[in-house]
């Protein structure tokens, strides 16, 4: 019996179930109600973080941590941060700023979460006690936090990265040690704990865990064919973003290895008959998952590496180093760098994963994490010889996306590839 049940979508396309994501329904769904728990009143206190933000930090002081990115993603994901946009606009956070930020707080505005239809019983996300950033991603994380801080009058904390790093230099370590050493009288405070080192160290030492197993399960798309896609990784990569740090996402990225492992011993391919392999370099377009999903299987094009994926592998965590090592695996990362380094990686990456042509989605509302404005397709299309193809659109502002020009440009990509 080969793994990997086909499923067949609306438009007749073969998709491959991957099995793991019933277990990964029970995380998700264990984390949320766990957190609408304390949300209610049971004991524990609740943290925002963003994304890439001091995650281990907060877990040491038993902190559950909630993300609002990924409460973003879910309104991008479920095509309703449309509905909210303009809300957030009304207050005065302009259409051209992020719209995770503008759905996220549009949404907040009106009262509503699609957590409630995924968990049902959730009525609103869960509310914070101290919110907490690190703008090593950009800047408007910090302005994200501050309003709900007024809103819900909690402190907050933050982290300002030195941006755009070339070489991360030891004043850099220090200035950001600096900075999470002096969250933790607040943190104290709010969480009614003192500081335990040891605690801290048995948090990160989870989170590199974590962190090492979503490298792997990443890295077994290096196999040709590969056993999943970049799109697969999208919806799997959620333990790894908000539940890095507990035992829970460790075991869940054991079950999904096996699995994926499983697949490529009986030569399973996530793309049928796949003949061609490329890179997503931005973010997710999130309302438009399943379609580009069945478009490039169609293509017979798998999507088989990503910046955005590969961001939550940190690999510098040391628990026997917490402070500087922490430090360096959240200034290091690669929205956090200069130009010539992120082509750097993208190079190796297309040499590891045998990649035939890269895909940049140009976010319109997130220059932070669009890689096609200053040359950089070009660049590297002179460079290793092959195509690029640069898609103009959003992460959740699908009034930013045109189907027709985007299917077309992408048939042409691929009919590119076919003939070189
Ligand atoms: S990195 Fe981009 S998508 Fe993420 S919070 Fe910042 S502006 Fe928004």
């Amino acid at each position: 019996m080969v793994p990997g049940k086909r499923v067949m979508s609306e438009k007749g396309l073969r998709r491959k179930e991957i099995r793991a994501a019933r277990d990964l329904k029970r995380v998700m769904s264990d984390y949320y109600y766990r957190m609408d728990r304390i949300s209610r009143g049971e004991d524990g206190k609740i943290a925002w973080c963003t994304s890439v933000g001091p995650a281990e930090l907060l877990r040491a002081f038993g902190f559950e941590v909630h993300y609002p990115e990924n409460h973003s993603a879910i309104l991008g994901a479920a095509r309703t941060a449309m509905d909210y946009i303009p809300l957030a606009n009304a207050i005065g956070y302009s259409p051209e700023i992020c719209s995770y930020l503008a759905s996220d707080v549009g949404a907040y505005l009106k009262g509503e979460t699609p957590l409630s239809c995924l968990y049902p019983g959730i009525e609103s996300v869960p509310k914070p006690d101290l919110l907490a950033y690190n703008t090593n991603q950009c800047r408007d994380v910090q302005e994200w936090f501050e309003f709900y801080g007024r809103e819900f009058r909690v402190p907050v904390v933050g982290i300002n990265t030195p941006r755009a790093l070339v070489e991360i230099r030891d004043i850099d370590i220090a200035n950001v040690v600096g900075q999470l050493k002096a969250m933790i009288p607040t943190l104290e405070e709010v969480s009614g704990e003192k500081f335990d080192i040891d605690r801290f160290k048995e948090s990160l030492r989870l989170s590199r865990r974590c962190s090492e197993l979503w490298g792997e399960v990443l890295g077994l798309a290096k196999h040709l064919p590969s056993p999943w896609t970049f799109f697969d990784g999208t919806i799997h990569m959620g333990p790894a973003v908000c539940l890095r740090g507990t035992q829970e996402a460790i075991d869940y990225y054991e079950v999904l290895k096996q699995e994926l492992k499983e697949r490529i011993e009986s030569g399973v391919a996530a793309v049928e008959g796949e003949r061609f392999r490329l890179y997503w370099e931005g973010m997710p377009i999130w309302g438009k998952l399943r379609d580009l999903s069945e478009q490039f299987s169609e293509l017979r094009a798998c999507v088989v590496v990503s910046t955005y994926c590969n961001s939550w592998i940190f690999s510098a965590f040391d628990e026997n180093n917490p402070f500087e090592s922490m430090a360096q695996a959240y200034t290091e990362i690669f929205i956090n760098r200069a130009e010539r380094v992120k082509e750097e990686y993208i190079a190796k990456m297309v040499r590891e994963y045998q990649v035939d042509g890269i895909i940049f989605h140009d976010s319109r509302t997130c220059p932070n994490n669009s890689n096609a404005r200053y040359g950089m397709p070009q660049r590297l299309e002179k460079r290793l010889g092959l195509p690029c193809l640069v898609i103009d659109a959003d992460l959740n502002d699908l009034r930013c996306y045109s189907e027709e020009q985007t299917r077309t440009n992408i048939e042409a990509f691929i009919e590119q590839l076919a003939q070189t």
